[in-house]
């Protein structure tokens, strides 16, 4: 066994109760512990004098202890420990709270530095808890890790020290042709410095090398995914596409747009390789359209298709739209949801298997086990961000190395899209429909409420509706409209007389289809609603969104909201409600009201939030990086993506010796999101 296996308790000074700690930050093994990287760092190579440090900023300073440490009980729970510290040009108080080694660990006549911010005032200066390091020819950048409770970065930087002397364990990854190629630096000499950089330089060094491991492992999986994907040939579309019947029962012209992306995919499908095609196009340009035609080409070929929605709301609709324009070009489409009792599924997956559906609409249930097809042609994924790669790559199991498109309104960067897609060939929706209008925006503060109500029932009374949305279910948070209270509310006093739908996650799946098919109906003027509504909801005659609180949304989904209106002809208007202060916040809304593009919208979003947050919650379905940063490591991510095409053509399926490690890295990083090669 490597002694990186070991469990951390085998660390000195890591007991059973740190143990625990260290857990909570998914810390099990001494490996675990080394791959915790830091968070940041805090320089403690330049110390500056107490005098000339500025109150309010982080600050590192050398300093001589000029006083024993003094305990003192504030009350119950609450011990201070107060000393003082002074350099040659001033002096300054320190203080810690509840933490009885301090006196241990500052002695009175020496010398330690001290990073944190500093506090009090010129007259006074205080800093209060902050990091100090007594060994001072140890001085450099000094890591700051992700904490939880109880267990402080410091503790977690002397458990790392000692995790050191396992090091010699840690096995080369890269073939020593590629580490020479790149001109990077030995795996455990990149652990080593990630965590104790004496210099900038170091960490860069040492965090190139990391970055590339990750975004290599990364690319290599894409790229196994795709060769497994790619392997056998397609079901192929022998016709020559004919789109004609299609779009002369459609009830509008398609756009330019439309037809090109049907076109491109086309010429995939009547190629021997199977299709992976990304179609990106802003909220409302008309990807499900895109999707049907599809369907119908490959129907003509005799085969069937599957479209993966991720929500049942969503499932449904597609269901709603892609019967309605596909029944009258002669095509059977069938739901399979997870809400259904087990006898429907049972009926619908047997009419997959027989081949009497042609095109099968579902949710995750559609890769679920027992599910089957008699040929199944074309695989679709709609609003792909909420599908991980595990998922279509299960689906895409179901068939014959079936064709597969995927269809996001997440507006990524052209270049961006082609390195996280891989080879993905993408055609962009970069024309809204004619007779659109842009949706009118405004922000205003909750003092105009009773206005927007009138405005509403204005148009409630000219035959449209309306949607409010609301952040929360229920009035737990104070101050947060939540949907139930507020529906409530509404429904009894200001649109008594109106008919008040309200919608939220927590619904049954029936109960969310049947409110659903209500609005669709008319029969309900106004839907309150949770962000339920957010992804790819499509109601042309409700055109008035009101969201509520909207300080609580990032961009991209306030822009995903709005989409929900201004999809049929007549004037739509999105009304932003919030009282917020923050110049951040009226800043977001400004860009809403000045933009409707929703590739714009993106762009300020990555601007404001950072790639972290854009990126965040796994929305763009990979695997979870560690220390890559998709959007500041593009340099890397060329270089890598290069590297692991040379990688696979000399060695496709990752068997050779010496790619033994980085198969290893692959299978650890893809296995989470349960993904099969082969
Ligand atoms: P999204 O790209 O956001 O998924 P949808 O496919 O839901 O958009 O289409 C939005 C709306 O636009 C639907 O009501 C659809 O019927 C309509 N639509 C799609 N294409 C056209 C077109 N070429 N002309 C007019 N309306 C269209
Ligand atoms: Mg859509």
């Amino acid at each position: 066994m490597s002694e990186l296996e070991l469990n951390i308790k085998s660390l000195k000074g890591v007991g059973e109760k740190r143990a625990k700690l260290f857990e909570k930050l998914g810390i099990v093994t001494v490996y675990d512990l080394l791959r915790h990287y830091p968070r940041g760092y805090e320089d403690f190579s330049k110390p500056a004098p107490i005098s000339s440090c500025v109150i309010g900023e982080p600050c590192c300073i050398f300093a001589l202890v000029i006083s024993p440490v003094r305990p003192s009980l504030i009350r119950k729970g609450l011990t201070l420990y107060k000393l003082r510290v002074a350099d040659n040009t001033s002096g300054c108080d320190i203080t810690f709270f509840n933490n009885k080694y301090i006196p241990e660990l500052l002695i009175e006549g020496r010398e330690y530095l001290f990073f944190g911010r500093m506090g009090g005032s010129i007259f006074k200066r205080e800093m209060l808890s902050p990091e100090f390091e007594k060994d001072v020819t140890n001085i450099g950048l000094h890591p700051i890790y992700s904490t939880t409770e109880g267990l402080p970065s410091r503790i977690i930087a002397s458990a790392v020290l000692q995790a050191f002397e396992h090091c010699n364990d840690i096995t080369e990854v890269l073939p020593d042709t590629i580490r020479a190629k790149y001109e990077l630096c030995y795996s455990d000499y990149a652990i080593k410095k990630i965590h104790q950089p004496k210099t900038t330089q170091e960490l860069e060094i040492a965090r190139r090398r990391l970055v590339f491991d990750e975004l290599l492992t990364l690319q290599l999986g894409m790229q196994l995914i795709k060769s497994r994907d790619r392997a056998e040939t397609s079901a192929l579309c022998t016709s020559a596409p004919d789109f004609e019947p299609f779009y002369s029962a459609l009830p509008f012209t398609p756009t330019g747009a439309q037809i090109r992306a049907i076109m491109q995919a086309a010429k995939d499908m009547s190629s021997a390789i199977p299709m992976s095609r990304l179609i990106e196009g802003d909220v409302g340009s008309g990807k499900t359209v895109v999707a049907a035609a599809l369907c119908y080409y490959a129907a003509q070929n005799g085969l069937q298709s599957a479209l993966m929605a991720p929500t049942e709301i969503l499932a449904q609709q597609h269901y709603r739209t892609l019967t309605e324009l596909l029944l009258k070009c002669g095509l059977n489409v069938g739901l399979l949801t997870g809400s259904q009792v087990d006898s429907e599924k049972q009926r619908i997956r047997n009419m997959f298997l027989s081949g009497e559906i042609d095109v099968a609409i579902g949710t995750h249930a559609l890769v679920q086990e027992g599910v089957q097809f008699k040929k199944l042609g074309l695989v679709i994924t709609d609003e792909q961000h909420r599908f991980g790669v595990q998922q279509r790559a299960r689906l895409a199991e179901k068939g014959k190395s079936p064709h597969v498109l995927i269809m996001s309104a997440t507006p990524i960067p052209r270049t961006l899209a082609l390195m996280i897609y891989g080879d993905l060939d993408i055609s962009v929706l970069d024309e809204i429909p004619a007779g659109r209008l842009t949706v009118n925006t405004y922000y205003v503060d909750s003092s105009k409420r009773a206005r927007i109500y009138n405005f509403i029932k204005q148009h409630i009374d000219k035959g449209f509706q309306a949607f409010i949305v609301c952040p929360l279910v229920e009035g737990s948070e104070s101050g947060l409209a939540a949907a139930e209270d507020y529906a409530a509310k509404i429904a009894g006093e200001n649109f008594a007389k109106y008919r008040v739908g309200l919608m939220h996650g927590r619904l049954k799946a029936t109960q969310k289809e049947q409110i659903m098919k209500a609005f669709i109906a008319r029969e309900l003027d106004l839907l309150v609603c949770t962000t339920v509504i957010e992804v790819g909801v499509d109601i042309p005659n409700a055109v008035i969104m009101v969201v509520e609180n909207a300080e609580r949304f990032g961009l991209s989904q306030l822009h995903q909201l709005r989409g929900r209106v201004g999809r049929g002809n007549a004037q739509s208007y999105c009304i932003l409600i919030s009282d917020t202060t923050s110049e951040e916040t009226t800043k977001r809304f400004k860009i809403m009201c000045e933009t409707s593009d929703g590739f714009k919208i993106a762009e300020k979003d990555l601007q404001l939030r950072g790639p972290g947050d854009f990126f965040g919650h796994r929305q763009h379905g990979l695997p979870e990086l560690h220390i890559a940063d998709i959007i500041n490591d593009m340099t890397a991510l060329k270089e890598t993506r290069i590297a692991a095409n040379e990688i696979i053509e000399g060695d496709p399926k990752l068997e050779s010796p010496e790619n033994a490690g980085l198969r290893a890295e692959v299978y650890a990083m893809f296995s989470k999101e349960d993904v099969i090669f082969n």
